[in-house]
């Protein structure tokens, strides 16, 4: 698999600043900022700064800091957002799994009883 990454992407253009965000946690490798349109009472977009398409990319392709770097950010925002009682972590990925957005990003929904996680196939 070939990844070739947009850097025209809107989340790219929020990591160089060229458009605002919420911030809820950075660190050396990640941002976490609240997503344009929520979903649930708490969503957070988790997302690494390097230049990775999709959840397989980084997984694949990411240092072991950045990976590192990515789940902490993880962590911190489930504290900060206190999702004590649960969340859900949803990456969606090319065209079968609607990924919107060609940067990776991990959606963290919360503050409330999400429901089932699929709905059932048609
Ligand atoms: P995807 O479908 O790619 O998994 O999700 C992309 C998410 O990015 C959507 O939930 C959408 O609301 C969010 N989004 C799109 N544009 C912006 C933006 O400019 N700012 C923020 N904070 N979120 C955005």
């Amino acid at each position: 698999m070939q990844f070739d990454y947009d850097d025209q992407n809107i989340f790219a253009k929020i990591l160089r600043g060229e458009i605002p965000n919420q911030t809820v946690f950075e660190n050396d490798h990640a941002l976490a900022f609240r997503d344009i349109n929520e979903q649930a009472p708490v969503h957070v977009l988790v997302i690494p700064k390097g230049p990775y398409v999709s959840l397989d990319h980084f997984a694949r392709d990411a240092t072991a800091a950045e990976q590192i770097a990515f789940f902490d950010a993880v962590a911190e925002v489930c504290r900060i957002e206190q999702v004590d009682t649960g969340f859900r972590a949803i990456a969606n990925a090319r065209a079968d799994g609607v990924q919107e957005v060609p940067h990776f990003h991990l959606h963290i929904l919360g503050g409330r009883n999400m429901g089932r996680m699929l709905e059932p196939a048609t």
